[in-house]
């Protein structure tokens, strides 16, 4: 009996899942500034001048990943391929900045002064 039980729990599943969103998120797609060899070549020279340490403030973080950054992200209008403008960064130093960026572009609409001077 618990032979059929068991090979019972190795069959699929014959109900398929429905996907029940109205709206069907835009599929992923990488900036293609991404995949130039010049971005290739200012992340490899950012990464390799950072001699294996995160360079997140206060972090000194070896022996991870690193990932090459732009200290002032492009939208922001930094330059795109100046190692000057490049740090290497841990994965979570990197996902940090990123968030912190993202929470200011998103606060700085309301910053703004009014047209109208008030
Ligand atoms: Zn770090």
């Amino acid at each position: 009996m618990a032979r059929t039980r068991a090979r019972l729990s190795f069959m699929p599943s014959r109900i398929q899942a429905m996907d029940l969103r109205t709206a069907q998120p835009a599929p992923k797609q990488a900036d293609p500034h991404y995949l130039t060899p010049e971005h290739r070549a200012w992340s490899a020279a950012v990464i390799r001048r950072a001699g294996g340490v995160c360079q997140g403030s206060g972090c000194g973080r070896t022996g991870v990943r690193l990932f090459a950054d732009h200290v002032i992200e492009l939208r922001d209008g930094g330059a795109p391929f100046d190692p000057a403008n490049g740090q290497a960064l841990c994965g979570a130093c990197h996902t940090r900045k990123t968030a912190e960026e993202r929470r200011r572009r998103q606060a700085e609409p309301y910053r703004r002064p009014r047209p109208c001077g008030l």
